[in-house]
């Protein structure tokens, strides 16, 4: 058999990350004011990001240096394994060859560690003292307290309500790396005790819970809020996947034909995928690039693309992108992560500009390709990531079909090891199919 797991060494880990914004075909539009609706200056967002971070947010630097602290930190789980899917192609019958990217190996499960730790340390270098950001299923909110403990930052995770009551062993993870949880709406900020006058019963959205961390941030000294996905600068420091993949792909003698990711706010997609789209925007190769929602979300798939608001209170910037409005609320399905109402602005630019493609699935089908690929390859993966195998399988099924051998890379965003009563449901015939 060939290769079955390819590695790089700690010092072949990327020095840089890859900054895609220069080198868009048609530019990003700008963040727009949400009351002036005009453009917004480096300066307002002062009050909620570090200055680091808001010159990352608009660089045209096209790389920008991993400073050592990071790297450090990254090296205790990078550069990641890139696994070569053997006994999934075999199950499938397939001439493709599947490759992916394992994310699950982070402390936290998945890749947001990757942006977490850099959003921490530049905090840390600006002399903040505490960072305040929401959770949905808790993914972020884990990494963000990780990330936290190795700096030394307060950290305060506002958790939707409906995943504080039934995800208790995330909020856990986040007590153990050192942050306190809510829920979220709670009563400790205006916008949440407003909101729960009005409708006591609220089980709580992403959108409620990004309002009460920004009001928190911005009403307390020393402290700014985080957000795990759809900035710039988020894009940004999940490069190192696509990077490292490509490196691993070199030492095989392999350039994919397909990359994939599953797609929420779009950060392990362009993490995958931003290297090889500067190969395709300068005409060194030409890959297909599928980013994959649920049927639940479908942000790009049956979103528009015109500036929206990224909370149910209005209070963020206004961005252009792919969107189902900011008071979507989309059905409780298990891939927490992938239920977000927008999507990153690059990303929706790649789509548009058609650099991009997207792909939507029902949850069942998506559990059906987990548990395949959870008995194939041996690892449980998460929901959200199981979008990015169902999708692999289905190209590399139609490669069955047309003889042809091409070479498929996707993303696997995570483990599954705290979404097993999702598995449980699946099992039990309990699970919708939305
Ligand atoms: C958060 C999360 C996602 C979705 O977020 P993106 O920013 O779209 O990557 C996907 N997979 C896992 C495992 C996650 O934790």
């Amino acid at each position: 058999m060939e290769q079955t797991k390819i590695l790089l060494d700690e010092n072949e880990m990327p020095k840089q990350w890859y900054n895609i914004l220069p080198d868009l075909p048609t530019p990003v539009e700008p963040p727009l004011n949400p009351e002036t609706k005009e453009p917004i200056k480096p300066e307002e967002l002062e009050s909620i990001f570090p200055k680091s971070l808001i010159e990352q947010e608009m660089s045209s630097d096209n790389y920008i240096d991993i400073p050592e602290e990071i790297r450090d930190i990254y090296k205790l789980w990078r550069p990641s394994p890139l696994h070569r899917a053997h006994r999934l192609e075999e199950l499938l019958d397939t001439p493709a060859k599947i490759y992916y990217k394992n994310e699950g190996v982070s402390p936290a499960g998945s890749h947001k560690p990757n942006t977490s730790i850099a959003q921490v340390y530049y905090n840390m270098k600006e002399g903040n003292e505490r960072v305040t950001t929401e959770t949905g299923a808790g993914q972020w909110g884990s990494a963000l307290s990780l990330a936290c403990n190795y700096f030394d930052l307060e950290c305060k995770v506002y958790m939707v309500r409906s995943s504080f009551e039934q995800k208790p062993f995330r909020k856990s993870l986040i007590n153990l790396w050192g942050a306190t949880v809510i829920p979220s709406p709670s009563k400790e900020t205006k916008f949440g005790q407003q909101f729960l006058e009005q409708y006591p019963d609220t089980t709580g959205s992403l959108g409620i819970a990004i309002s009460e961390a920004i009001e928190d941030a911005s009403e307390n000294d020393n402290t700014k809020y985080a957000l795990g996905s759809v900035l710039n600068h988020v894009m940004l420091h999940q490069t190192v996947i696509g990077l490292e993949s490509q490196k691993q792909l070199e030492k095989v003698d392999e350039y994919p034909d397909i990359v994939i990711g599953c797609c929420g706010g779009g950060s392990n997609l362009a993490g995958i995928s931003f290297p090889y789209i500067k190969d395709k925007i300068n005409k060194k190769h030409d890959p297909e690039i599928i980013g994959v929602e649920p049927s639940a979300c479908p942000t790009l798939t049956e979103g528009s693309f015109k500036y929206d608001s990224g909370d149910t209170a209005m209070m963020t910037p206004l961005l252009k992108m792919y969107t189902l409005g900011h008071d979507f609320v989309p059905p409780s399905i298990h891939s927490g992560g992938l239920r977000y109402h927008g999507c990153s602005p690059i990303i929706s630019r790649l789509y548009d500009d058609g650099l991009m493609k997207g792909r939507n699935y029902h949850q069942v089908e998506i559990f059906d390709s987990a548990v395949k690929f959870a008995r194939t390859e041996g690892i449980v993966p998460a929901p959200e990531s199981s979008h990015a195998i169902k999708c692999a399988m289905d190209e590399a099924t139609k490669c069955r079909e047309t003889g042809e051998e091409k070479t498929i890379l996707f993303n696997l965003s995570g483990h599954g090891h705290f979404d097993m009563s999702a598995y449980d449901k699946y099992f039990n015939k309990k699970l919708g199919n939305e």
